[in-house]
């Protein structure tokens, strides 16, 4: 008689996989029984290493929190409801840009079609866990999804115009400039999504500090302004004004991560003073002094010569000028005295809250339905 075994097919699937050691999992923060059975007291809910239920949002002890996750959800938009057909017919057009300009989209999408997927990385496996105030996991969650939306922009405007996808979506491994702003960041990032990584020391609450102030204050706050400032530069010249106008929406998600970070860590650093020690101090500022220093490397390997009135020396002081701004929205003293704003048009771009938009490719400001206020 047949046995079961020898009726199955020689070749099942492929062959087993080696098993691969895995790092031990460390799970979160436990609950104490006591805890647990406790109605949450606003009065005992913390940013990091708090004792109360995650799981309850109300409550409301951090209202920024809640309020920037509202704000957040009003500001929804799709990168497919965006035209880009201006774009593709001057891209196709071998007059439409010069060989600068063209480098310089290149160069601009290399560094962003990967870039906003680290952050997702960071967030979903590293921040969300360590945080323990339910009100700001709600906002990580919405930014989790706006990192997604703006990757898929990216991916949008690289179908669109038809590029070299491979090209493209490898320059963080093949373009230096790229690379070295993704390597600088990346230990950061691992810090936090190491699975047995936990909170609760001096040390490792200082790692988590150190870590939120690099990804707010420099990747989301100074590592995206020469890109962004390119593009709305092209946008304002009426060149690519679809790929800006995805621009514009992203750099005012992006404004809102900065300072929702920025309000975490000042919160944090409310709460938790001993961590703020002055080698702390020294080695955020050390920091801003090496990240500006790559943003401007990056400048100029995306501008080796002037471009649309941009040259790499007006971002060396506008860079300064963002790195002073962070580090005085942390409670640092600034790095460089005197740095002055060579864009000022570049608050316009991130304030929508006007008629049309800048580029004038949609008629009205774009907030959803709920948000729109009836009285
Ligand atoms: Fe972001």
């Amino acid at each position: 008689m047949l046995q079961f075994e020898d009726a199955l097919p020689q070749s099942a699937g492929p062959a087993p996989q080696p098993v691969v050691p895995q790092a031990e999992y460390v799970p979160a923060p436990q609950l104490t029984d006591t805890a647990k059975l406790r109605r949450v007291n606003v009065a005992d809910k913390r940013i990091i290493n708090g004792q109360t239920d995650v799981n309850q949002l109300v409550p409301f002890k951090y209202k920024w929190a809640w309020e920037k996750y509202l704000s957040a959800c009003a500001n929804h938009w799709m990168p497919q409801e965006i035209q880009m057909a201006r774009d593709i017919e001057l891209w196709k057009n071998p007059r439409g840009l010069t060989e600068d300009e063209r480098r310089l989209v290149k160069r601009n999408l290399g560094f962003f079609v990967t870039a906003d997927s680290l952050a997702a990385n960071n967030i979903v496996l590293g921040t969300y866990r360590h945080i323990t105030a339910p009100e700001c996991r709600q906002y990580l969650l919405r930014q989790a999804f706006e990192e997604a939306i703006h990757t898929h922009a990216y991916q949008y405007i690289v179908e669109s115009l038809g590029l070299d996808e491979g090209e493209v979506f490898n320059a963080y491994h093949e373009v230096s400039s790229i690379r070295d702003k993704d390597e600088f960041l990346v230990p950061f990032i691992d810090t936090l999504t190491d699975p047995a990584f936990k909170t609760g020391t001096l040390e490792t609450d200082q790692a988590l500090l150190k870590s939120l102030i690099v990804f707010a204050c420099l990747m989301e706050g100074l590592f995206f302004y020469v890109g962004f400032t390119q593009i709305l530069a092209l946008g304002r010249q009426n060149k690519m004004t679809g790929a800006a106008e995805q621009y514009q929406y992203i750099l005012r998600d992006e404004s809102m991560h900065c300072n929702f970070g920025i309000d975490l860590i000042n919160t944090i650093k409310m709460e938790n003073p001993h961590l703020w020690t002055s080698e702390f101090r020294e080695e955020i500022r050390a920091l801003f002094v090496k990240g500006v220093e790559l943003e401007y490397r990056y400048a100029e390997d995306t501008m080796p010569r002037g471009v649309l009135g941009l040259n790499a020396g007006m971002f060396k002081e506008y860079l300064r000028f963002i790195a002073n701004r962070r580090a005085q929205q942390i409670g640092l003293d600034p790095l460089f005295e005197g740095a002055t704003n060579p864009f000022p048009w570049m608050a316009e771009m991130i304030d929508l809250k006007k008629e049309k938009n800048f580029f004038e490719t949609r008629v009205t400001e774009y907030q959803t339905g709920g948000a729109l206020s009836w009285d």
